[in-house]
C-alpha cells in the first residue's frame, strides 16, 4: 500500500487529551432524531482511546449497562435508560493510503456521515455519492451497513478500528470479520459497550463508473437529460429524491425507514404475487426476493395516518414522525400496529430496522 498525498480531504484526527465529558442526568430528546423525551442516567462522549480506559476505570460505572451512540439516527428511546450512554466522538478525516484499485480515506467515528460525503464530492473524490444525505455519524455506518440507491458501505468498506472492552485493546477488522449484510453487521450482536467503532476506513475506486441500474434513480437523471452522469450529477440526483421523499428530522422527528424490507424465497414470492399481482418486490441473487416494506403499508390504508402524536409519513409509509410531544412508547405503539396490520394481511412480519432502547 503506498501512502497517498494529503490534500483537501485530510482534516488532522483530533483527540484532545482531557476532553472527556462525563455527565449524570443528561436529557437524550436532541441526541436522537426521533426527538422523544427520554434521560440517560450516565452519559460520556469520548474523543479518545484513553477517554474510553477512563470510563473503564471508573468504580461508580462498572457494573451499569452500556449504550453506544451516534448522531441517534437509527433509535428509538421508549423510557430512560438507567446505564451509561458513551459517545464515540473521535474526529479526522485523512488520506491514508492507496491500493492497485482504490485511494483509501480514513474517518474518525464521530464525522458527519452526510457531510463527508458531500466534501468528498466537491473535491472531485467519488464513490460515496449514492449514499448523500444518510444521517447519523461514520461510526455507526459499518452496524446496519448503510445502504441506499444501489450502493450499500460494504461495497466501500476497507476496514473498521475498533476497541474491544474486554482486551483493552484496538484491532482492525476486514469486511469479512464484520458479516457485513442487509441492514446487518457482527456488531449488532455485541453486547452493549463491548467494541467501539473508533474509525472507519473507506475504499474510494481510482477508476470509477456510476453506480445506475436502481429504478427511482435512473428516473431522476434521465428526467435531468443525464445519459452518463458524473459523480456531483449522482450526488446531486440522490439529494433530490431524498428532500422529496424523506422528513427532514430537524423539523419533523423521525428516524428513516422504521421497518427492514422483508425478504422471502421463491415459492412464498410466487404465492404472494398470486394473491397481490402488483407487490413491489426486488429479485435478490440466491433466488430470494426483497418485498417493499413501504407498499405492505401502504396496501393496508397505513400511509399518512395519525395516531395523537405521531404519524406515517405521508410521501413514504415507512418513515414513522413525531409531530410533536410523543413519547417513545407511542412511536412504539404506531409500529406494533403497522406489524399487526401487515401480518394479518400478508402473513408477514416486519422487523423494525430502528434499534428500540428500553422496551
Ligand atoms: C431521515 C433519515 C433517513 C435515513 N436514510 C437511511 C438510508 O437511506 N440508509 C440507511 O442505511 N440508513 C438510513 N437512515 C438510518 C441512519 O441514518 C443510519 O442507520 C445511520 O448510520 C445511523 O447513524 P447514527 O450515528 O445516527 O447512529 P445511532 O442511531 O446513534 O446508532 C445506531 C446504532 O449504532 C450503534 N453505534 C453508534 N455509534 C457506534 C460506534 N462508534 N461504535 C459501535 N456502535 C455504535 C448504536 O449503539 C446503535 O445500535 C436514515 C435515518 C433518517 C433519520
Amino acid at each position: 500500500m503506498r501512502r497517498a498525498a494529503r490534500k483537501g480531504v485530510a482534516r488532522a484526527f483530533y483527540n484532545p487529551p482531557m476532553a472527556l465529558t462525563l455527565q449524570q442526568g443528561v436529557s437524550l430528546k436532541a441526541l436522537s432524531t426521533f426527538g422523544v423525551d427520554a434521560r440517560a442516567a450516565w452519559f460520556a462522549r469520548v474523543q479518545s482511546v484513553a477517554d474510553l480506559q477512563h470510563l473503564q476505570d471508573d468504580a461508580r460505572l462498572r457494573d451499569l449497562p452500556r449504550l453506544l451512540l451516534g448522531g441517534g439516527s437509527n433509535v428509538l428511546f421508549v423510557g430512560d435508560f438507567a446505564g451509561l450512554v458513551i459517545q464515540p466522538a473521535l474526529r479526522g478525516v485523512a488520506l491514508c493510503g492507496q491500493t492497485e484499485e482504490d485511494r483509501l480515506v480514513q474517518v474518525g467515528a464521530g464525522e458527519t456521515w452526510a457531510d463527508l460525503v458531500e466534501q468528498l464530492v466537491r473535491e472531485g473524490r467519488a464513490g460515496l455519492e449514492n449514499l448523500a444525505l444518510i444521517p447519523g455519524w461514520a461510526g455507526a455506518a459499518p452496524i446496519q451497513n448503510i445502504g441506499a440507491y444501489g450502493l450499500e458501505l460494504a461495497q466501500r468498506l476497507h476496514c473498521v478500528r475498533v476497541w474491544e472492552a474486554q482486551s483493552n485493546a484496538c484491532r482492525d477488522m476486514w469486511p469479512e470479520d464484520c458479516a457485513l449484510g442487509y441492514r446487518d453487521s457482527v456488531f449488532k450482536r455485541d453486547r452493549d459497550g463491548e467494541r467501539v467503532v473508533l474509525s472507519i476506513t473507506l475504499r474510494l475506486p481510482l477508476r470509477w463508473e456510476p453506480i445506475t441500474g436502481y429504478a427511482e434513480l435512473d428516473r431522476e437523471l434521465a428526467a435531468r437529460g443525464l445519459g452518463r452522469p458524473s459523480a456531483r450529477d449522482i450526488f446531486e440526483a440522490v439529494c433530490a429524491l431524498r428532500r422529496r421523499k424523506l422528513p427532514d428530522p430537524a423539523k419533523l422527528g423521525n428516524a428513516g425507514s422504521f421497518f427492514k424490507n422483508p425478504v422471502v424465497e421463491r415459492a412464498h414470492h410466487v404465492q404472494l404475487l398470486e394473491r397481490f399481482p402488483s407487490i413491489v418486490s426486488y429479485p435478490l441473487a440466491g433466488g430470494r426476493f426483497k418485498i417493499a416494506a413501504a407498499w405492505l403499508i401502504q396496501s393496508c390504508g397505513m400511509r399518512a395516518v395519525r395516531r395523537g402524536a405521531v404519524g406515517t409519513y405521508e410521501h413514504q409509509a415507512l418513515v414513522l414522525v413525531n409531530h410533536g410531544g410523543a413519547t417513545g412508547a407511542q412511536v412504539l405503539g404506531l409500529a406494533r400496529e403497522v406489524q399487526h396490520r401487515v401480518e394479518e394481511k400478508f402473513g408477514i412480519r416486519l422487523e423494525p430496522e430502528v434499534r428500540i432502547v428500553g422496551a
